[in-house]
């Protein structure tokens, strides 16, 4: 039986900043180290979709990288949007999780039209919100990362919060709500990486994408990679400790 897992990465030559393509590896190396063949697929503008779908990573681009991909975005907004009420498991940070809600109005005064698979709408203010950020979360947890962002998101019915902060940062500064749940979408303002250090959401994204793709998620794993798998955790745990500090 063949254990391959296609993984796509959406335009990580405009919107991948602030280690986004870290989440990529992540995924692949926890594929790899649970016995699967993850398959990674590069999609930028104007390049084939691939056959398979089986997660979809997206990451952070400053205004003019997302003004670069929308035209290419839009072609491939109702593919996304029925992928999302498939199930397919995606991960949209920052610049892409604006460009997956309703709009994004530019503190430039122009106004970027989202696909709207998460509910919600973002407006750029003058202030960036920048710091560290650290948010709890029902299903993940305690979750870490790293936010840099003009834009304020504001939720709409229908899309859950992924977390809370203390209000000041997150989605919007205001409401202490951190990122969107809808579907088996995350959307999130954290970077950082955030998979390598949340290795819940990574096994979250791979555990829903096998069962879709394979009716089960049964990691096979050598000796040698569960040996991995636990020195990665004890790294990801330092880590972790030192960002709560
Ligand atoms: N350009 C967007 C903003 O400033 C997104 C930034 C990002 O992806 N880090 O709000």
């Amino acid at each position: 039986m063949t254990r391959e897992i296609d993984i796509v990465s959406l335009y990580p030559k405009d919107m991948n900043i602030y280690g986004d393509s870290g989440n990529v590896l992540t995924v692949e190396r926890r594929l790899a180290l649970y016995g699967y063949e993850p398959r990674v697929h590069m999609v930028n503008q104007n390049d084939p979709w691939p056959d398979h779908a089986d997660i979809i990573l997206g990451g952070g681009g400053q205004d003019t990288g997302q003004k670069k991909i929308i035209e290419d975005f839009f072609r491939r907004a109702d593919l996304l949007r029925s992928l999302a009420q498939d199930g397919v498991p995606m991960l949209m940070i920052c610049g892409l999780y604006q460009l997956f809600g309703d709009y994004f109005a530019t503190i430039d005064g122009s106004k970027l039209e989202g696909i709207s698979i998460i509910p919600a709408y973002t407006v750029g203010q003058e202030v960036r919100m920048i710091g560290n950020l650290t948010e709890e979360s029902d299903q993940f947890g305690t979750i870490i990362g790293y936010e840099n962002h003009s834009g304020q998101t504001f939720l709409r019915e229908g899309a859950k919060p992924l977390g809370h902060v203390a209000p000041g940062m997150g989605n919007n500064g205001e409401d202490g709500t951190e990122g969107a749940r809808v579907h088996n979408v995350i959307g999130t303002y954290m970077h950082g990486s955030l998979l390598p250090k949340n290795p819940e959401i990574a096994d979250f994204l791979i555990r829903t994408a096998v069962t879709r793709r394979y009716g089960s998620f049964m990691p096979d794993q050598t000796t040698e990679q569960a040996e991995e798998m636990r020195r990665i955790a004890k790294i990801t745990e330092m880590a972790r400790k030192t960002a709560a500090e």
